[in-house]
């Protein structure tokens, strides 16, 4: 297959795909059987399949879009860069320009202290660095026992072996013997589900001081860091309650263990700031970061670190970790473009102050939905969570991930893409994404949740567990 073209018969390609083509996190043998669908195109907030039609993408990819899709500008550095310098690599003590200058800018943006980057291809990468980052730390430090990191249940860390056991995910943990060793975890601030007759402030605080227990329990000596995602993303969008952020950021500086905040999907005006981070209200001394840092126009990702932290590693001799993509050219001019973008087009001031606003007024009257328990939104990062008994915030008696996924297959029909995580609706749009845009996304969601309530009320579906 020399050359393929998008004027394929739609199960030409299907059926290529089938025969060749492995999916992540997918039930390929399922997935043949109906032919996954196929994208051709995308401008703005508009995917376009090959059938011709055009959705509007409620996900940003996978969260990554952030200036939206078809930017010239990103495409035009990325060609100019391949012409000046395809590839060069950053061992042997060699650098290269765009290399420094995504690095400076990045020091530039990020809070505090955090003013040096370690570069990855992707947020899995860039979390395997920080294990092995924070390690290294304590070794040097002098306390080489000091190698537990701390992490939460539901987290999402990406999924290569450290990545995976990073996170919390029971479906991951279940194949190929994850977590590695020396990876714990505690609860999640997830109030809706878990929080019972608490209030949302006393169970926030309640799940930070697990932290606390957990480090008694382990004994300090043995606890290196602490990992978080500031709002869990694939978790489905759960929004830890105020008081929690600041008690867990209490802790870590108590026991004077490390605080890494995974900023893959917070990062770079999700929120409507720079980063989650800010918005919700806590210094990290390290940051992961990858999808909006080039809205997905080509792989990059890296940890950013603090002074104390790249001084006391970087002086103790060679760091033995490193992949041949770290601060890739074409990546990191792309990269730098993007943030020239999000900062000129004032992005961040438009997810704060316009469309996060303007959604906000929108899943108010869309909470009212008899199928709706309650509706979240940070910034342009939001879920919706299905129920059958509003009051009770009860749980269908079906399968976990029953009716959410005849929700997601009712947006896909009505071209909206909004993934769903077991009954939770999730959604992440480009933040270019203007007023008129977001009328038509919740147009789109209403009409399917009614579809969606319609459909599992005639087969029974619509009870209480
Ligand atoms: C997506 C994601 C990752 C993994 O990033 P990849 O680029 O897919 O490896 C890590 N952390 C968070 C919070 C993510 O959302």
């Amino acid at each position: 297959m020399k050359h393929i073209t998008n004027h394929l018969p739609t199960a030409e390609l299907q059926a290529l795909d089938a025969a060749h083509h492995m999916h992540p996190f997918t039930a390929d043998a399922e997935l043949a059987k109906k032919g996954a669908r196929v994208i051709t195109s995308a401008s703005g907030v508009t995917l376009t399949d090959s059938e011709g039609n055009q959705i509007l993408d409620g996900m940003a990819g996978l969260w990554c879009v952030n200036v939206g899709y078809g930017r010239e500008e990103l495409a035009r550095v990325a060609a100019r860069q391949m012409k000046e310098l395809a590839f060069y690599n950053t061992f042997f003590q060699t650098t290269h320009v765009p290399a420094i200058a995504l690095a400076a800018r990045l020091a530039e943006l990020a809070p505090g202290d955090l003013n040096h980057v370690f570069y990855a291809g992707s947020g899995s990468e860039a979390n395997d660095t920080n294990i092995r980052l924070v390690r290294r730390y304590w070794e040097v430090k002098g306390h080489p026992k000091k190698d537990i990191i701390i992490s939460r249940h539901n987290a999402y860390h990406g999924s290569t072996m450290g990545g995976g056991s990073l996170g919390g995910m029971a479906g991951i943990h279940a194949q190929g013997g994850l977590p590695i060793p020396n990876i714990v975890h505690i609860g999640q601030p997830h109030w809706y589900s878990e929080g019972g007759d608490m209030t949302p402030d006393e169970f926030g605080l309640m799940r930070a001081r697990e932290l606390e227990a957990k480090i008694e329990e382990l004994g300090v000596d043995r606890v290196a860091a602490f990992i978080g995602e500031p709002i869990q993303g694939a978790g489905g969008v759960i929004v830890p309650p105020a008081t929690y952020w600041p008690e867990i950021e209490r802790i870590c500086r108590k026991y004077g263990i490390l605080l890494i905040a995974d900023e893959v999907i917070t990062g770079f005006g999700r929120t409507g700031n720079w980063f989650g981070s800010q918005t919700l209200g806590f210094q990290p001394d390290i940051m992961t970061v990858a999808k909006g840092l080039s809205s997905g126009y080509i792989p990059i990702g890296g940890s950013i670190v603090s002074d104390e932290i790249a001084n006391t590693v970087g002086g103790a001799g060679d760091f033995n970790h490193g992949y041949t993509y770290c601060g890739h050219p074409v990546a990191a001019a792309v990269a730098l473009e993007n943030l020239r973008i999000i900062e000129e087009d004032g992005l961040i001031d438009h997810v704060r102050d316009v469309a996060g606003p303007y959604l906000e007024k929108k899943l108010e009257k869309l909470a009212e939905h008899p199928l709706v328990g309650e509706t979240k939104l940070v910034g342009l990062m939001g879920s919706i969570a299905l129920t059958p008994h509003k009051e009770s915030r009860a749980k269908f008696a079906s399968e976990e991930g029953t009716v959410g996924y005849r929700c997601r297959e009712r947006c896909f029909a009505n071209n909206l893409v909004m993934r769903h995580v077991g009954d939770r609706m999730v959604f992440s749009p480009p933040l270019i994404i203007q007023p008129s845009d977001i009328d038509v996304m919740i147009e789109r969601a209403l009409k399917s949740l009614d579809e969606t309530y319609s459909e599992i009320k005639a087969d029974g579906l619509l009870k209480a567990a």
